[in-house]
């Protein structure tokens, strides 16, 4: 039998393993990709840091990974559509497309997900199993560390084009991958002015390089008062990108009264949040989960083809065997978007 490496999460607890493993069967439904490039999410950190979410969630052995670029090497004997050879990636949340949700197409929020790498073997391998249905072929002349990216990135297309951004001032709380992406976004679609905050200097220093008007280290300035200083009456748009209370609250303080806001960053606790803002201001909060499927997928594809660049937002590259090293640096936080590369 043809065997592979992974980066394999092999017994319950911290870490990961590069293990030999037989390369993935498929099913009928399924094609064999063959991963050139896997960027490492920070869900994969908290698996490999083993969080309370992981442990809960996560039934090793389990090879992890979801986002990547590959060739189709193999189709399942129903697959109609796709060619061995294509360059793809895919949409990494397996929809059942029985339940209420995905039959009034918002399988975004099916409630029977299954999300590749953390439920079923994922990308950090040389080959990996994928459902035909979940494929997305890139252009053949595309740069593979943006194709990717195309999962988080897909992320802020839905957090950013859940709103109509031109001419609008923009805030964006938390410059990690998807803060980042979201500033490149509101630029190409010619916001007014785009409001960045983080703590972190490294991606305080990514933001200035993708645009963003005004760079705000929040732990040294007050976000609000730089946007109302600027804006007079305060900004029309939130994208909430850290999953920190207090950028959340200081996000909330620099808008106008009837602003709208998305909510992506992902909280670790309970959040006492200030409704009186809410309500006095009436202001309008959107949840944001996943990407819509595929409708943000085609918006993504418009972007990139128009020239969005999202390059600098890619700042390391690792082989498989340094994993650790890899890990490590996004435990750190002085990175952008890593790459894993088999
Ligand atoms: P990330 O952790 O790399 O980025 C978060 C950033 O917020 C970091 O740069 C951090 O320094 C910054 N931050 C922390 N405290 C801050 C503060 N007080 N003010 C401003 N910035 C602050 O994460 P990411 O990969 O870019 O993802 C962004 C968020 O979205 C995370 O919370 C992640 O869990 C979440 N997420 C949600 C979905 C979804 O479907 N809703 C999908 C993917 C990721
Ligand atoms: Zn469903």
């Amino acid at each position: 039998m043809a065997m592979m490496k992974a980066l394999q999460k092999k017994v319950k607890g911290p870490g990961l393993e590069l293990c030999q493993v037989e390369v993935p069967k498929i099913r009928a439904d399924q094609v064999l990709v063959k991963i050139e490039m896997a960027a490492i999410c920070g869900t994969d950190l908290h698996i490999y840091n083993w969080n309370s979410w992981s442990a809960n969630r996560v039934q090793p052995p389990r090879i992890l990974g979801h986002e990547f670029t590959g060739r189709i090497v193999q189709l399942g004997a129903d697959v109609t559509g796709l060619q061995a050879g294509m360059l793809v990636t895919a949409e990494g949340h397996f929809t059942c497309g029985r339940c209420y949700y995905c039959r009034t197409g918002q399988g975004h929020i099916c409630d029977d997900v299954k999300i590749l790498g953390v439920d079923v073997d994922g990308i950090f391998a040389e080959y990996a199993a994928i459902d035909a249905k979940n494929v997305w072929p890139l252009p053949e002349d595309g740069d593979p560390a943006i194709g990717a990216v195309h999962d988080p990135l897909g992320n802020a297309v839905h957090a950013a084009y859940t709103h109509c951004l031109t001419g609008q001032n923009v805030v964006i709380t938390g410059c990690g991958p998807i803060g980042l992406f979201c500033i490149a976004l509101a630029r190409q679609a010619g916001a007014r002015r785009v409001f960045a905050s983080d703590v972190n200097d490294y991606r305080i220093n990514l933001a200035k390089k993708l645009g963003a008007d005004y760079v705000v280290n929040a732990q040294e300035e007050d976000l609000a008062d730089i946007v109302h200083g600027a804006t007079g009456i305060g900004a029309d748009i939130l994208l909430e990108m850290s999953g920190s209370r207090p950028a959340l609250a200081s996000g909330l303080d620099a808008l106008r009264k009837g602003a709208v806001v998305s909510l992506l960053g992902i909280f670790s606790d309970q959040v006492d949040m200030n409704l009186d803002a809410v309500i006095f201001k009436q202001l309008t909060l959107y949840g944001i989960n996943g990407r819509r499927i595929f409708d943000t997928w085609f918006q993504m594809e418009a972007a990139l083809a128009a020239g969005l660049d999202v390059s600098p937002v890619i700042t390391h590259r690792f082989s498989f065997e340094q994993y650790e090293e890899a890990m490590a640096l996004m435990n750190s936080g002085r990175c952008g978007k890593v790459l894993l590369i088999p």
